[in-house]
């Protein structure tokens, strides 16, 4: 099993390369052709599964070929800490290398200014953690309304740290018709319920 045979372009092949994997781990083989083809996702996956690229490789294709570029962002991927906010943006920089898009990251503990400037030039695809996004939507610098894909990566771990009510406020804030994706290292009542009321006939991933 290849990267090219779970039908990525060649832009990102070329960043896969580069990485030098050789081969897709399990996630991405089942997560990445249910993604491009549209699908709502709820996958199981701990740290360390190639996660990131299971989700980030096909939202990259599909933010490539769908619509046009515009200023505000199409792709939303929600972190519970700065820290994976960093490295999730970091992976998208690097396999998104090829390709014409643009990405920022936000998160709280630093500055407004610097974020700002970055949502104003515009972006294609936000990385952000809820309270600091919420921050930003309230003083009008950040537009949800063209979010075509929606990604809550450790959504557990958001839950733990009481993130709920700021998730259940940011999708309030997104068009109704969009792609969901959830990511979760466990399977809790909690969940399960942010996932009934969130996903549409979701593919289920366990892995
Ligand atoms: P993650 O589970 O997303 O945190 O990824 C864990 C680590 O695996 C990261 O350092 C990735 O760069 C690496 N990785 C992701 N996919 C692959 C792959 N197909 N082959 C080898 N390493 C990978």
């Amino acid at each position: 099993m290849t990267f090219d045979s779970l039908g990525l372009e060649a832009e990102l092949l070329r960043a896969v390369a580069t990485e030098r994997y050789t081969r897709p781990t399990p996630i991405q083989r089942q997560a990445i052709p249910e993604i491009l083809a549209g699908h709502d996702l709820l996958a199981g996956a701990q740290t360390g599964t190639g996660k990131t690229a299971a989700f980030v490789l096909p939202v990259l294709q599909r933010l490539s070929k769908l619509g046009h570029p515009q200023r505000q962002p199409r792709a939303l991927i929600l972190t519970p800490t700065r820290e994976l906010a960093a490295q999730v943006g970091e992976r998208v920089r690097a396999y998104g290398v090829h390709l014409p898009l643009r990405s920022t990251v936000i998160y709280g503990g630093v500055g407004m200014q610097p974020q700002v400037n970055a949502l104003q030039r515009g972006v294609d695809l936000l990385i952000a953690t809820p309270g600091r996004l919420l921050d930003h939507v309230g003083r009008h610098t950040a537009d949800l309304s063209r979010v075509e894909i929606l990604i809550l990566d450790e959504a557990d771990r958001m839950l733990d740290m009481g993130f709920i009510h700021d998730i259940r406020r940011i999708l309030q804030l997104l068009p109704k018709q969009r792609q969901n994706l959830l990511f979760s290292a466990t399977y809790t009542d909690e969940i399960r319920r942010l996932a009934e009321g969130l996903l549409q006939r979701p593919k289920q991933i366990e892995v």
